[in-house]
This record gives C-alpha cells, structure tokens and sequence, in this order.
C-alpha cells in the first residue's frame, strides 16, 4: 500500500512517500481504508523523536482516522463488517485488565496510540482491534470524522474527568486556535461554564468566539494575566486548561484563585517548568495531569458530535501526499483547528 513513512527521526523532511505492506490483520483485527486522517501535535513530538518511546522503522503517524471497514479478522464480532463507515479510537488497549474493564483503558499498562507506538493512519489503510471500531454518523463528513477523536477525547478528559468544570464556574481556555483548545472551548461551554480563551491572533480570538467563548484575550498584545483578573473581579478563575507549558506555566497559576485547578495535557513551548509552592499550599491549588480519555467517552463524544452540540473545527484540508507541508503548517501554528490528509 501506499504510505507516508520516516526511516529517521528528523524535521518535516524525513517523511516520505513509500510503498510498503499492508498492515496484518489478525484475528480479533478490523482493517479500514483510510478515508482522512488528521494532524496533531503528537505527530511532530513523534517525527522528532521521544527517548522513552522508540519506534520501529519504517514508521507510519497518524492517530486519527476515519475511513471504511476493507476486511474483518474470523474472531470480528457480527456488527462490524466490510463496507461499514467508521472513526478509529485512538487508544488501543488490552481490554482485559483492571484498567480497561473499569472504564480506565487509557491507564492499561498495555495502552498504545495509533501513530505514536504502532503504525497509524497516513496510509491506505490501518489495521486496529475491532475494539477500537466506532460507527461513523452519516452527518459527519469524512474530515469531520477524522478531526474529532483525540483532540475532543483529550479535552474531555481534562475537563469533564480531571478538572471536573461546574455550569457557573469560569475556566481559562490557553491556546483557543490549536486542536485541543478549540474543543476546550466547545466543552466548557456546553458543560455551562464562563469560558475566557486566549489565542495569539484577533482572527483567531473571532473563532474561538464563534466556538462558545465569552471574552477573548490576545496573548501576543495584551496582558493576559492582568486581563483574565479584570474580567473575574480580580478573583482568578477556577480552571485553567493548559497545553503550553513553560510559556504560560507562571501567569496560568497566576490567574487561579484559590482552590483553583490547573489541568494539563502538553507542553508545545517547553517541559521544565518552575513552581512558588508557597502558592500550592496557601492557595490550595490543584494541578492535575491528563492523558488521552477512556473509550466509552469517545462513543459519547461521537453522539454529541451527531447531535451537533459539538463539532469538529477544520483549518484545512490537504492531500496526504503532502504531509511534509502539513507538518509545516502545524510547527508554524499557523492554523485554526485540525489539518487534515486524504488519500
Ligand atoms: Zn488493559
């Protein structure tokens, strides 16, 4: 089949277009033909290279997926079977464990994400245990399918699992424009919450108000802890949704007030991060990780989706043979929302 590989780590130029073997599709296993496939920062952190996770190569990126059931294994419970539109759940776990079967699979000891620890969706077609297989709905094109999975999953988990936001309760959504703040905004306003999002464009700020937000702040311009502490009444706000990290780690505790919760996911700008715990004791603050989201909230994530309460924010869309391009995009964070790769 036809793939986007690296046999090297390395910036956007590594990837190549190659052909290589369709995927094994073992007993219990769904392949699909990728349909679209979009981009997240994971795919950048995972071309660079991470020391803990090698990768074999040639490696495929690309976490998620949308596309059509090609082919089933024997053992493919009746229900998912060739022709059937589907999304692909990131997480691939071992549906055994503890973990997995308390809701938890994203703690699974075995858990793998498609693109990161095994071959992903820039291809033809990805092969994944059918439990990873989600009925795409018919109102959701392709793209729209491709872009939900991991930024809505990874955002919900922030908000609805870690941080546990309240209707009436303000959160500061940092970095409106990227993948997972966009969905940030869309989840804390449908949970009720007062949301401020910062984004570093006032064309940015627009979107990201046309998404649910209730005041909007330009990092690039203004004072943006001084701002978020005006709009509260000088009180700070109860949630702060972070993704940034060394950038924005001192001001985002800045803006909690007490008791406040600082959430997570990522850290584009930087990993080493500095802490007054003074401010952690006194203040009674939370600071609370998170990581991908559990199964059962996808399916969840993907009703809302149907329902149009949430929607999938697409900057744009390109041919997957032009991935290196994409890559650039993405670096540049020159987007609003996903980029996506079709076939
Ligand atoms: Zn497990």
């Amino acid at each position: 089949m036809r793939a986007i590989v690296f046999r090297r780590h390395g910036g956007p130029e590594v990837l190549e277009e190659a052909e290589v073997a369709t995927p094994h599709v073992g007993a219990k296993d769904v392949l699909v033909r990728v349909k679209a496939t979009a981009l997240n920062h994971l795919d950048i952190w995972v071309r660079n290279g991470i020391p803990t996770i090698p990768v074999e190569f040639p490696h495929i990126l690309g976490s998620d997926v949308a596309g059509v059931v090609e082919q089933v294994g024997p053992e493919v419970p009746a229900g998912i079977a060739a022709g059937m539109e589907v999304i692909v759940q990131p997480g691939v776990s071992c549906m055994r464990c503890a973990a997995c079967l308390s809701g938890q699979d994203h703690a699974c000891r075995q858990y793998q994400i498609l693109g990161e620890h095994r071959n992903g969706g820039y291809a033809e077609f990805v092969s994944v245990p059918h439990h990873n297989i989600v009925a795409k709905p018919k109102n959701l094109s392709w793209e729209e399918a491709a872009s939900a999975p991991l930024v809505l999953l990874t955002a919900w988990e922030m908000l609805v699992r870690r941080a546990q936001l309240l209707a009436g309760e303000t959160v500061l959504i940092q970095a409106a424009g990227s993948g997972v703040g966009s969905a940030g905004v869309q989840i804390a306003r449908l949970l009720g919450a007062q949301v401020i999002a910062t984004a570093g464009s006032d064309e940015k700020l627009e979107r990201a108000k046309e998404l649910g937000a209730d005041h909007v702040i330009n990092y690039e311009t203004a004072d943006w802890v001084a701002e978020v502490k005006r709009l509260t009444g000088k009180a700070g706000v109860e949630v702060v949704f972070d993704h940034v990290g060394d950038k924005t780690w001192d001001g985002s505790l800045r803006c909690l007030r007490s008791g406040g919760r600082l959430v997570t996911c990522g850290a584009t700008t930087g990993f080493q991060v500095g802490i007054d715990l003074r401010h952690l004791f006194y203040r009674r603050l939370s600071l609370l990780g998170s990581t991908m989201g559990s199964k059962g909230d996808l399916i969840r994530i993907v009703q809302l989706l149907e329902q149009g309460k949430l929607r999938a924010v697409i900057d744009r869309v390109l041919p997957l043979s032009q991935a290196r391009q994409a890559h650039e995009l993405l670096s540049n964070r020159a987007q609003f929302g996903k980029v996506v790769l079709v076939p």
